[in-house]
């Protein structure tokens, strides 16, 4: 059974491929970048110089699979029509930078329909999806991920997500499971039998085979809490035995894990996103080794909370905007 990579999301700041270095020296086997500030319509121009660079670097480095993620504001079922154009020119754009830079594909989060429900935007989410794909025909996949179950968010339920991907029905078109949103949403994946029964549904709804990428986060809160909050790993609900019984499950084989995790505070008590020591974790959990001994890391100079821009540091830097955790993925800051 092919083991799991354990990898995270790293900043793209400084070029594009500045995420190479910073993935190796958290120990990264596989990265998530975001391809634009995510919080931000104005998408970022990569230079051909800054895409041929990553490719080289990524060759030449220990790292596997690379992953985009979309910007959190797209929204796949909004009823604003130049919301709709700007979500699609998003997309298209992650999708093509997917291709220059030889990733496997973007994550994204469809959207919500807020509150008039699945149905009523079915036809609409569809059509936008197989536009997007054709508007941007490489071979980079395109996978919807799940939610925490709140609100009028469309993937809190597998089959949601199901009757998307069997209605547009294009190979490139996947699944991304994120761990905290799943067990958020009442999928019991820290358990055995929880984790089959999960994992069953997702087959019957969705089909193993459309699972292409796991976003590895913990959960602050409790199974069922409807609430997108993520932990480091072994910190939260799912726990230490949660990601055992995950990782060991044939359902997940040779995925890449991307953890998109708080973090673990330096001495001042700022969190920087996925670090050495969630990757470490994680690692132990899989390869059956000693849970890693905590990494001390010095405050950073002049640190105080929300300093992070501050410091020159873009948002395209950081999966969700100041200090807050990385969700990667969060509606709650991703409005979505
Ligand atoms: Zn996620
Ligand atoms: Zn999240």
């Amino acid at each position: 059974m092919a083991r799991i990579a354990v990898g995270a999301h790293v900043s793209s700041s400084g070029g594009i491929y500045a995420a190479i270095e910073r993935g190796e020296a958290i120990g990264a086997e596989a990265i998530q970048i975001f391809p634009s500030a995510p919080q931000t319509w104005r998408a970022t121009a990569h230079t051909p110089e800054a895409l041929a660079r990553f490719r080289e670097l990524h060759a030449a480095s220990a790292i596997g699979e690379v992953w985009l993620h979309n910007i959190y504001l797209a929204n796949l079922a909004t009823e604003d029509p130049e919301m709709l154009e700007k979500s699609v020119a998003s997309v298209v754009h992650a999708l093509t930078v997917a291709d220059a830079i030889g990733a496997r594909g973007v994550v994204l989060h469809t959207g919500s329909h807020k509150g008039r429900g699945l149905d009523e935007v079915h036809r609409q989410v569809c059509e936008t999806l197989a536009r997007i794909l054709d508007a941007a025909p490489g071979s980079a996949k395109l996978a919807l991920e799940n939610a925490a179950g709140h609100g009028g968010v469309i993937g809190g339920k597998f089959a949601e997500l199901g009757t998307l991907l069997h209605t547009v029905r294009d190979p490139r078109l996947a699944v991304c499971v994120d761990t905290c949103h799943a067990f958020a949403a009442g999928y019991d994946l820290a358990d055995r039998e929880g984790l089959a029964i999960t994992m069953t549904e997702f087959d019957s709804e969705i089909g193993l085979e459309h699972l292409a990428v796991v976003h590895a986060n913990d959960s602050k809160l409790a199974l069922g809490s409807e609430r997108d909050r993520h932990e480091n790993i072994g910190d939260g609900h799912i726990g230490r035995e949660g990601f055992r019984t995950i990782v060991e499950s044939g359902a997940f084989a040779g995925k890449a894990f991307l953890l998109e995790v708080p973090g673990i505070p330096d001495e001042a008590g700022k969190q920087d996103g996925p670090d050495a020591e969630n990757v470490a974790r994680l690692r132990a959990i899989r390869d059956g080794g000693e849970w890693p001994a905590h990494i001390a890391k010095p405050a950073a100079k002049g640190a105080v909370r929300g300093a992070a821009t501050r410091r020159g540091r873009s948002a395209a830097d950081r999966p969700s905007r100041g200090t807050r955790p990385p969700s990667g993925g969060s509606p709650r800051v991703g409005r979505a």
